[in-house]
């Protein structure tokens, strides 16, 4: 059953079961108020009854008593005439002691009649009533009787009923019939048989709503009589009554239908509405019907799937922005070795994911002890430097470990250096070291210490970053670590693709890009590129005389003095064998003439150590040639210098020839630095060293320039 039949129900229940009682009740008490009214009528009907019939029976007893008075027969007829016509009786009748009338008055009713004197004993029908005195003569002999009587008829039990203002039946005839009655057609059977059951003062009622009462026969009143009366308006209340419940119950139903409908309705919606939003329509409201506490219910239902739909809105609005920012990542990872770019979509996609409004990556340079900022997000990074230990980010770097909170509350003091923050949160990434306790009488170790740190600042919204933000970005730092190691592990394997491994100067693959890309780079600015080919002298026979290895040992010393003449912007190959090359950058015939003399020098001056104490000397040819001067491509340029050396060997080698021709161009920049030797005097050779942060030293996919080191 719905809750709608209930509460109709219930309503019903409620409202009908009091009405139908009550109705009940009045109809009961108003019935039984009706029918002892009916009987209070019925009594004083019958005592005015008795007092009608007895007033007739007196009346009656004068005439017959006049009509005594004589006893001659015509002065008897005379005085019977004068009665009836007075009225005094319907008629008189004169008997002799035999019983056979000697005198009847013209009118007179026939027998039978009742007796004023007796109650009859038989049913009747009587036709009249009748008063009889017994006549005797002076002696006291009897004579016989005179009666005096009255005509039973329709009038009579019109008149009595008129008296008593009830209906009145006088009963007689066979078996249980009515001579004369009042009562209407209709009802006159059942009142008559209702007669028959009661006796003495009891009343009875019939079915039609009459009250039925007997008077007589009794001494005094020897007529069987019947008064009825109609409880009247007891029917038209009971119709009142049964209209009355009726319309109750019609009322009641429609109260109850529509409050039952106004109650489950706002119900039902909400039901459906919640069935919707069960199914993912977000957008299902309920419509607000009023304000009691379904009403609010409705309120709150809207409020609700409102917010919730508002909730996931942006959910879905920053799971599209990080899937989107991840497939950035996913695609700069697998692109590009560009570091900087690597941490800047790192960083990025983070902010992204936490709703960071700032960030910023800091590498640590481990030659200087400082954390050198590499992107930021809304910050500016181009010159931080954090000393390690230094503020958040410093502390964060020397103890890997990782912080959230508010700068005014959770400190600690921001160094000048890193960007200001209210709240932050920062994750080390790559920490190396010991992490572990502290042992009794062990050196401590070194504390942990990081490679870099992901700070995130200030997110929108003035949030604060929560402990779930920590772990994200320990992902994200995760995987700035694997991009650091991958870019370390892919310019090592470049560089060693690039680089001679007995010398560790560049090879001959980095010659030919490394010409091509310096031709372009002087031609574009209208500068001069010199180029030297270098060859050992006799070669063969330090090989054949002291052995390859101690040949090998003649190159690395060689590489060793070559790194220490040139500058640092001047690269330097192994060619192949004992084949070197120059190339110095915005140098001239006359600047590479001199360079080419230090390096003879530096060959000549000192005699190569090969095994221990044994030494050999050796002499280099070199030929020179200057673009553009000497040649308008790469590989031209390369092939002048190439003939040029021939022409140095022609010449006897140990010395240098320039190449023939030329414009007498010089480089607009002067050249001396060319010639001198570093001060630290360390030799120089094709990168080897660990990966330097950006800002620090080279960077990025180019290949290393010849550093210090290695
Ligand atoms: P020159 O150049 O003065 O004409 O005489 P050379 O003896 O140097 O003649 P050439 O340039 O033709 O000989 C090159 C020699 O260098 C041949 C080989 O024995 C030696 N050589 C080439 N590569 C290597 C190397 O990697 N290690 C050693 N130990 N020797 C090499
Ligand atoms: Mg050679
Ligand atoms: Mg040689």
């Amino acid at each position: 059953m719905t809750l709608r039949g209930r509460l109709t129900a219930a309503f019903l229940a409620v409202v009908l079961g009091p009405v139908l009682l009550s109705a009940l009740f009045v109809g009961g008490t108003v019935a039984a108020v009706g029918r002892d009214r009916a009987a209070e009528r019925l009594g004083v009907a019958a005592t005015a009854v008795r007092t009608s019939v007895s007033s007739l029976c007196q009346q009656l007893q004068a005439a017959a008593d006049a009509v005594a008075v004589t006893t001659d027969p015509a002065r008897q007829t005379e005085v019977a005439s004068q009665v009836v016509a007075r009225g005094l009786a319907s008629g008189v009748v004169v008997e002799g002691v035999d019983g056979v009338p000697t005198l009847r008055t013209p009118g007179s009713p026939d027998r039978p009649w009742a007796d004023c004197a007796r109650p009859a004993t038989d049913a009747g029908p009587f036709l009249g009533l009748a008063v009889r005195i017994e006549t005797r003569d002076a002696a006291g002999a009897p004579l016989g009787a005179i009666w005096a009587t009255h005509d039973l008829d329709a009038g009579t039990v019109g008149r009595l009923a008129g008296a008593t203002g009830t209906a009145v039946t006088l009963l007689g005839g066979a078996p249980a019939g009515a001579v004369h009655s009042t009562e209407s057609p209709g009802a006159l059977s059942a009142v008559v048989a209702a007669a028959g059951s009661v006796r003495g003062d009891a009343v009875a009622e019939t079915s039609d709503g009459r009250v039925v009462r007997r008077v007589g026969p009794a001494p005094g009143q020897p007529l069987p009589l019947v008064l009825s009366v109609p409880t009247g308006h007891l029917q038209g209340l009971y119709a009142l009554l049964v209209c009355a419940v009726v319309l109750a119950a019609l009322c009641a139903v429609g109260a109850a239908w529509s409050l039952a409908r106004s109650t489950t309705r706002p119900l039902a919606e909400l039901a459906g509405a919640a069935d919707r939003v069960a199914g993912g329509d977000l957008a299902a409201r309920v419509p607000l019907r009023g304000h009691d506490e379904v009403g609010r219910l409705a309120v709150a239902f809207n409020r609700m799937t409102r917010e919730t739909q508002a909730y996931v809105r942006a959910l879905t609005t920053s799971r599209d922005q990080l899937r989107g920012h991840l497939a950035v990542l996913g695609d700069t990872l697998s692109s590009t070795h560009d570091l900087q770019r690597i941490l800047q979509v790192i960083l990025e996609t983070a902010g992204a994911a936490t709703g960071a409004s700032g960030g910023v990556v800091l590498l640590l340079d481990p030659a200087t002890g400082t954390l050198v900022g590499q992107c930021g997000l809304g910050v500016e990074v181009a010159g931080r430097r954090v000393p390690l230990g230094a503020g958040l980010l410093g502390g964060i770097a020397a103890t890997g470990v990782p912080r959230r909170g508010r700068v005014d509350r959770d400190g600690p003091p921001l160094s000048p250096f890193e960007p200001t923050c209210h709240t932050y949160v920062a994750v080390p990434f790559n920490v190396s070291g010991p992490a572990t306790e502290p042992v009794p009488g062990v050196l401590p170790p070194d504390p942990p210490t990081a490679s870099g740190v992901l700070a995130l600042y200030d997110r929108l919204g003035s949030d604060e970053f929560d402990d779930a933000d920590v772990i994200t970005l320990r992902t994200f730092a995760g995987q700035a670590a694997v991009a650091v190691d991958n870019v370390r592990v892919h310019q090592e394997a470049q560089r060693l693709s690039l680089t001679d491994p007995l010398t560790g100067l560049w090879n001959y693959r980095y010659l030919k890009e490394s010409i091509r890309r310096e031709v372009e780079r002087a031609s574009r600015f209208g500068r001069m590129l010199a180029v030297l080919a270098l060859d050992l002298d006799r070669f063969k026979e330090v090989n054949d005389t002291y052995g390859h290895a101690a040949g090998d040992a003649v190159l690395v010393d060689f590489a060793r003095r070559i790194r220490g003449v040139v500058r640092e912007v001047d690269l330097a190959f192994r060619q192949g064998g004992e084949e070197f090359v120059v190339l110095l950058p915005e140098t001239d015939a006359e600047g590479a003439a001199i360079v080419a003399r230090r390096l003879g020098a530096a060959v000549r001056d000192e005699p190569f150590d090969i095994d221990g104490p044994r030494a050999v000397d050796v002499t280099v040819s070199i030929g020179i040639a200057v673009f553009p001067g000497h040649a308008a491509t790469a590989q031209a340029v390369l092939d002048a210098a190439d003939d040029a050396l021939y022409a140095a060997k022609a010449a006897g080698r140990d010395g240098f020839r320039t190449a023939p021709g030329g414009r007498a161009e010089r480089a607009e920049i002067p050249v001396a630095a060319a010639a001198v030797p570093p001060a630290d005097n360390q030799p120089r050779a094709g990168g080897g060293g660990p990966i330097r942060p950006a800002g620090g030293a080279s960077s990025g996919t180019q290949p290393p320039r010849q550093t210090r080191g290695g």
